[in-house]
């Protein structure tokens, strides 16, 4: 089976999202690039993560055509394409509509750094323009949006994360979503100061070495 290691963390980061309540049902997808083949290993559209199976798993050229899988690809797959087309450094896509971060995207609200753990996506995560779901016009948003980032918000719709691989990118879904529950907490009762860029350089730096420590 093409890609059977990256089918199987799909299958496995897909039960995560569950898991962690970052999305329900067949809500969100998720893919991994493999940048030897140049294929993509991506969650099927319309399966619910837990009967999914790695056979499930569709791998797709970076056109979008299936190399081997039988179920459709996941309808967001330009917007995942896109990122890993512009951006190198990037080998694992998240996308869920989880509660929090989806509340702020409904308000065309960027997420400010209000917690430090917020730096594992950036100094902040931006908000692209909205458009229709599963389109060029999304990808392009998104993609444009994140800059050097690794997440985006999606005007009126969710959250885009991305990683070196499928456990950096679930991680980033996971922080963003919890900065995000902050974010909107301290606003319910206060109006929370935003931490200094000076800062926040500082707080990525000291992520980037404890990730290679
Ligand atoms: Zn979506």
């Amino acid at each position: 089976m093409l890609l059977e290691k990256e089918r199987s963390l799909i299958v496995d980061y897909g039960k995560r999202l569950l898991a962690s309540g970052l999305t329900v049902g067949t809500g969100g997808n998720l893919s991994v690039f493999d940048r030897a083949s140049g294929y993509v290993a991506i969650s099927p559209s319309g399966l619910d993560y837990e009967n999914t199976q790695p056979e499930d798993i569709v791998i797709v050229d970076m056109k979008g055509v299936i190399v081997d899988g039988q179920r459709r690809p996941s309808s967001e797959f330009a917007m995942h394409s896109g990122m890993y087309e512009k951006r190198p450094d990037i080998n694992a896509v998240v996308h869920t509509h989880s509660a929090f971060a989806t509340t702020l995207a409904c308000l065309e609200c960027s997420l400010p750094a209000v917690h430090y753990l917020i730096g594992f996506a950036g100094k902040e995560v931006k908000c692209a323009p909205y458009a229709t779901f599963g389109t060029q016009e999304l990808a392009d948003s998104a993609c444009r949006t994140i800059g050097e980032d690794k997440a985006v918000l999606l005007a009126h719709h969710g959250l885009l994360t991305a990683g070196a691989d499928i456990g950096e990118a679930f991680m980033v879904a996971e922080q963003v979503e919890y900065c995000a529950e902050l974010y909107w907490r301290a606003r319910a009762i206060g109006k929370p100061d935003v931490i200094p860029d000076s800062e926040m350089n500082r707080i990525i730096d000291k992520f980037n070495d404890y990730g290679r420590a």
